[in-house]
């Protein structure tokens, strides 16, 4: 039995036209800025996210520490919802890094409220942390794959903006956020000053991320990742793969939303199981009431069907859907896991 692995969006493994393209891309050694494949990417993504200059990093974890690390002094404060990926899943770099703390809010599926952001933001004054950065998430991942509103994310600029605090926009899963909406990826970083997004999730390259601003924002963020250890020297081979993923397989990322809406409507057939947010792109949570979902995934894994816990609320299992499975995949997956909820 072929297991369906429906964990994450970072599972999927490069194709073997991707992998031409890596094993063609012209070389060079990318820290004297000679990687002539590394340059091509910053320029394209500089472009995609309409910012002057774009730096190729090592992963998502990595742009959004480089990008709080270039906005921020210790003891500043970011303020963000409380699942914001920074939060909960970087191994508390906030602080161990830069010495920062975030203010977190609890946004409405990790979408933020501009009137919420604005009470956030301290006053001046010697008791405080300065208020700093605001920092967005689109997708939201703990949010359930929720997609801001265009007018959202600019009325949250305008508040920023407004007092004088840099707006981050951790778009790992950007481009999920602009099939499903049709909004330009330009259009949601504009009011950023600095946006990222991930080339190892939905887009199916093995490995990077992208951090675009302006010159001196990027120059800096140079900086910070050669202190973080990932300046890397002939980067190109990567940066082939996000190159061919940005060109091949954005468009399709409109299926695994398809794929996550029929895997909810067969998942909400099962007795016993709903399916508590609407599915906006490729993941979903399923709410298994009165079971636990450790136990549960345990389950599925035996009757092959790889996901994982939501991990904050006991009864909740997370589904994402990606590249490397189908729609056949996902109905026999919702299959299985009636098998496993059977009484
Ligand atoms: C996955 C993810 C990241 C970065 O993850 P890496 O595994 O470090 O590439 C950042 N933000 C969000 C919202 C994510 O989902």
């Amino acid at each position: 039995m072929k297991p369906i692995d429906l964990r994450s969006d970072t599972v999927t493994l490069p194709s073997p036209a991707m992998r031409e393209a890596m094993s063609r891309a012209p070389l060079g050694d990318d820290v004297y800025g000679e990687d002539p494949t590394v340059n091509r990417l910053q320029e394209l993504c500089a472009d995609l996210l309409g910012k002057e200059a774009a730096l190729f990093v090592a992963s998502g974890t990595m742009a959004n520490q480089v990008a709080l690390g270039v906005l921020t002094r210790p003891g500043d404060e970011v303020i963000c919802d409380q699942g914001a990926h920074p939060v909960n899943f970087e191994g508390g770099a906030m602080p161990a890094l830069w010495g920062i703390q975030p203010r977190t809010l609890k946004g409405e599926r990790g979408l933020l409220d501009p009137v919420e952001v604005e009470a956030a933001i301290r006053p001046e004054n010697e008791h405080f942390p300065r208020s700093r950065v605001l920092e967005i998430e689109n997708t939201h991942n703990r949010g359930g794959g929720s997609v801001y509103p265009l007018e959202r994310v600019r009325a949250l600029a305008e508040v920023a903006r407004r007092r004088g605090l840099d707006m981050y926009l951790d778009g790992a899963r950007l481009m999920n956020a602009v099939v499903a909406s049709g909004v330009p990826a330009r259009d949601y970083a504009e009011g950023a000053t600095l946006a990222s997004l991930c080339f190892s999730k939905g887009l199916g390259a093995p490995v990077g991320s992208i951090l675009a601003g302006d010159r001196d924002r990027i120059r800096d963020a140079r900086r910070l990742r050669k202190r973080l250890g990932g300046a890397m020297r002939q980067s190109g081979v990567l940066a082939a793969a996000a190159i061919f993923a940005l060109e091949n397989n954005v468009a399709r990322l409109a299926e695994d939303h398809d794929n996550a809406r029929a895997l909810a409507a067969a998942l909400s057939a099962i007795p016993g199981v709903s399916i508590p947010h609407p599915v906006e792109t490729n993941l979903l949570f399923a709410c298994f009431p009165g079971r636990s979902a450790v136990g549960l995934v345990a389950r599925f894994r035996a009757l092959g069907v790889l996901a994982n816990p939501e991990g904050f609320q006991p009864d909740l299992v997370r589904f994402v859907t990606h590249l490397d499975v189908s729609r056949d995949d996902v109905l026999e997956a919702a299959r299985r896991v009636a098998g496993a909820v059977a009484p």
